[in-house]
């Protein structure tokens, strides 16, 4: 448009009014007026109708009237469960651990608070430092402060219980979850509700293997995550493929191959994904899985990662059949993404079905 005066008069409302400064002068008030716009009648309706789903659906008003969390300034970004929360939480972690030992999965759990060393060698001090929680310790004795991280993730830790004794081809795929509690230091800027949070859990998960295996075990990943979104009340969801960044670590080989195996078992999945070129992780390309809620809003949720860089960078190996040293591919996946932020107490408000199979999160 040129001018709002090309808006039909019965498209556009005003939706707020506030005070504001002249470039922060606070001696010249200006009134501030907010409004949208539409090309018809119709659709001003539609989106006010969006806004009020929206706001009857906002998870901090529910985590107030139905008395599920509480945030406040001394935790930014860090969730207080109440009882009401904590026993949807509860159950959704259960039901997850139910589907994760019925799918292979071994259960583990590792240190919250971990050397720089490690962070060092797995490559996140460099790529990553600026969103870790750096402790510093004074130990005894000590000569230098040791310099300790929150744990961001969990996939380096994972590799430290891989490479505890001996690994042979027949110890692969090795599916290993844990319920991992993280930290990762977010602008206060981007906190919002539980969506963004500093400290959360993820249903995290590394499946150890073969190349020859990321195909079938992609499959396998599918199917367990589509029973799991069926169950939780979310028929159909979109599938993100993103490919080899332009900052990556790996040869272009290695992610020829990367690329290749985890597409074609995608499509082997009956999923045509949609491509989301140069934003796969620094280490391989990733699948993304995408919700949609009651009210046409994409939430990212689930993930699936080929890794060939970690093991290498870990020194993760198992023997082959022909005795000699191979270096296993680690696939990182998660279901839910996390319990808090990235998002399921807070998506589950909004799940299209509050009915159906539902029952599958048992007395809930
Ligand atoms: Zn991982």
């Amino acid at each position: 448009m040129q001018h709002t005066g090309q808006l039909p008069a019965d498209a556009f409302k005003l939706m707020g009014v506030s005070g504001s400064h002249w470039f922060g002068d606070t001696s010249k008030n200006l009134q501030r007026i907010t409004g949208v716009g539409f090309r018809n009648r119709d659709e001003l309706k539609a989106h006010m109708v969006f806004l009020e789903e929206a706001a009857a659906r906002d998870h901090r008003k529910l985590g107030r009237e139905m008395d599920l969390f509480h945030m406040q300034e001394e935790a930014p970004g860090q969730i207080f469960w109440h009882p009401n929360g904590w026993t949807i939480y509860t159950a959704l972690q259960d039901y997850i651990r139910r589907k994760q030992r019925a799918g292979g999965y071994v259960e583990v759990n590792t240190p919250q608070v971990v050397d720089r060393k490690l962070w060092i060698e797995s490559g996140h001090w460099e790529k990553y430092q600026d969103h870790m929680f750096i402790v510093e310790v004074d130990e005894e004795h000590a000569r230098e402060k040791a310099v300790n991280a929150l744990k961001p993730m969990n996939c380096p830790c994972h590799v430290q219980i891989f490479n505890q004794g001996l690994k042979s081809y027949r110890d692969l795929p090795l599916r290993m979850a844990e319920f991992g509690a993280c930290n990762r230091y977010e602008p206060s800027g981007a906190l919002h509700g539980i969506m963004r949070v500093r400290g959360f859990t993820q249903d995290d998960g590394h499946i150890f293997c073969r190349e020859d295996q990321i195909e079938s075990e992609t499959a396998l990943y599918i199917d367990f995550l589509s029973d799991i979104y069926h169950d939780l009340g979310f028929a159909d969801f979109k599938v993100k493929f993103s490919d080899r960044p332009e900052k990556r670590a790996g040869s272009d080989e290695i992610w020829d191959k990367a690329e290749a195996a985890l597409l074609s078992a995608t499509k082997a999945a009956g999923i045509d994904p949609e491509l989301n070129p140069g934003e796969g992780a620094f280490y391989g390309p990733k699948l993304e899985f995408v919700l949609t809620d009651a009210i046409g809003r994409d939430w990212q949720c689930g993930t699936h990662q080929v890794d060939f860089v970690l093991p290498e960078r870990l020194d993760a190996n198992y023997t082959a059949e022909d005795g000699a040293k191979h270096r296993p591919v680690m696939l990182h996946r998660a279901t839910l993404g996390s319990f808090e932020p990235r998002r399921q107490v807070a998506i589950l408000a909004c799940a299209p079905t509050s009915c159906g199979r539902s029952n599958h999160l048992g007395r809930g």
